[in-house]
Formats: C-alpha cells, sequence, structure tokens
C-alpha cells in the first residue's frame, strides 16, 4: 500500500459533483401518462413461472404492469425496441442519469447509438422503501442478471435456470432465432422489485430480502413500441441465495393495458437521438 500524501486528509474531504445532473433531460408527461392510463383497459397477461422467463409486447402508449403474485419474487428485465433487437435497455446509462435505483418518474434508457427513452415508471408501489442504513434500495440498476458463467466460475456447477438463460430462452421462443444469437441480445437488466446496494467498507454488490409482497406492482408508460422479457430469478426475494433451486421462488405477472388514444393526441413517441454521429470526422 502507498503511503498517502500530507494533505490526504484535504483531498478526501472535497465535496461530490453530480456527473448528470438531469434537470435538462427530456420530462416524461407524468400526469398525461396518469390519466391517460385511468382510462386504460386490459389487453394482455403472461404468467411467468418460477424459474422460467416470458416475453410480452407493449405498443408505444400502452402501460405495462409488473405484479408479484404468490410470494415474495424478484425479476429480471430486459427491454427492446420491437422493431430492432440492436436497440436495447442501457442499464449503465440509465444508473448514470438517475441513480443506483429506480422508482416513479425515472425511465428506461437506450443503448448508444439510440439513447431515447424506452420506458416511464409510472407507479411503484414499494416507493415507501427509500434507501434503508445498510444503503439498500430497490429495483436496481446496479446488477447485471444472475448467469450460469459466474455460477460455473464460482462454484463449477452447471445451472441452467439463472436470469440469464431464463431471458435467452423466452427471447428464442418468441422471435424464433436460434438460442446462441439470442443469446448475444441478452442484457443487463432493471432488477424489479430486488432489493440490492454496495457494502460502505468494501464496496461489494450485496441483496437482501426484497421487501416485495403479493399484490406489489411497478407499471411503467411504453414510449416507445417494445419488447421485453422478464425472469422470475432463481434467487426468489433474494435473501439468501441463487444460481441454485434452494430458493423459495414465485410466479410473476406481467399486464398491458391500452389507454383512450385520444388521451394521448399531443404525446408522439421518444424520437431519435439529435447526436449526427459523425464523431470528429468530416463526413460519415
Ligand atoms: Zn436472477
Amino acid at each position: 500500500m502507498n503511503k498517502a500524501p500530507k494533505d490526504a486528509e484535504a483531498r478526501r474531504a472535497i465535496a461530490p459533483v453530480i456527473v448528470y445532473p438531469n434537470d435538462t433531460l427530456p420530462k416524461p408527461d407524468l400526469s398525461m401518462m396518469r390519466a391517460a392510463r385511468a382510462s386504460a383497459t386490459k389487453v394482455d397477461e403472461v404468467i411467468v413461472p418460477p424459474r422460467e422467463g416470458g416475453c410480452f409486447r407493449a405498443d408505444a402508449g400502452q402501460f405495462f404492469r409488473i405484479t408479484s403474485v404468490e410470494g415474495p419474487q424478484v425479476g429480471d428485465l430486459n427491454l427492446w425496441y420491437a422493431h430492432d433487437l440492436n436497440e436495447r435497455f442501457f442499464s449503465g446509462k440509465t444508473r448514470a442519469l438517475h441513480g443506483t435505483h429506480v422508482s416513479s418518474g425515472d425511465r428506461l434508457w437506450s443503448s448508444l447509438p439510440y439513447l431515447r427513452a424506452m420506458a416511464t415508471i409510472v407507479e411503484d408501489t414499494l416507493d415507501w422503501y427509500g434507501m434503508d442504513a445498510f444503503g439498500g434500495s430497490v429495483h436496481d440498476v446496479i446488477g447485471t442478471r444472475c448467469d450460469p458463467y459466474t455460477g460455473y466460475l464460482l462454484s463449477g456447477v452447471q445451472y441452467h435456470h439463472c436470469c440469464h438463460s431464463n431471458l435467452t430462452r423466452a427471447l428464442a421462443e418468441e422471435t424464433g432465432l436460434p438460442l446462441h444469437a439470442c443469446e448475444f441480445h441478452v442484457h443487463d437488466v432493471l432488477n424489479v422489485f430486488m432489493c440490492t446496494g454496495f457494502t460502505r467498507d468494501t464496496g461489494q454488490y450485496f441483496m437482501k430480502a426484497s421487501p416485495v409482497r403479493p399484490g406489489d406492482y411497478i407499471e411503467f408508460f411504453a414510449d416507445i413500441d417494445l419488447l421485453g422479457a422478464l425472469s422470475a430469478c432463481p434467487g426468489g426475494d433474494c435473501s439468501a441465495t441463487h444460481t441454485s433451486d434452494a430458493a423459495a421462488c414465485y410466479p410473476l405477472k406481467v399486464e398491458i393495458f391500452e389507454p383512450d388514444r385520444a388521451l394521448l393526441r399531443d404525446w408522439s413517441p421518444s424520437p431519435a437521438n439529435g447526436y449526427d454521429r459523425t464523431h470528429g470526422t468530416r463526413d460519415a
């Protein structure tokens, strides 16, 4: 370990600055969205079985709700632009823009070179949780997804129902694309209902029992046409373990709602990002 300089404490005492002040982000019109939601009727439902994945589609302007049913259960969510799987949810930039955990009013942003709002969180029944004394909170964009490769590295196991595999199988079934092609489209997730943080002493990623109970839900407004995939994580409520069949696991319900389109007449789907993509060259 290197010797600290004389002014080490003064350097540590420098106050942080927010990397991306988000007051200039395109703001969602939550009151318009909620008025539209009040008019909406259910048009589809998908039940994702425990330790499995399932796909759903939500057109721009529709709402999708993920609900805990039967028992406390964490879900791993992937989103793609329905017409181009290359445009996918970008958990890293969503984290940089909104923070480690997301709730009502926050948006899920898409990958480069697209970077536009994919979905807006309009309701979160766990928003009361806030940040606990361990630095834990709900619905994180700091984790990745449980996967069999990390499981093999750490434990030498061949386990096939990690979220990565569940999402891969679900996407293959939905699109008809080969399994291994789908695997490359699976990406870092929104950890729905999961309670996580980083330990203050070692900075390690931690999880703890999710506060979710049957009936709790998180609901999104689709800012663009979406294909979604959700995995009911083999960690169950993620209070103890994952990457095995040891934890108690429960289904998750996804519902799609169609609003009265007249209430969306002043709204349009997220536009393409305005960066010109010349990257400093004269022409591209
Ligand atoms: Zn998982």
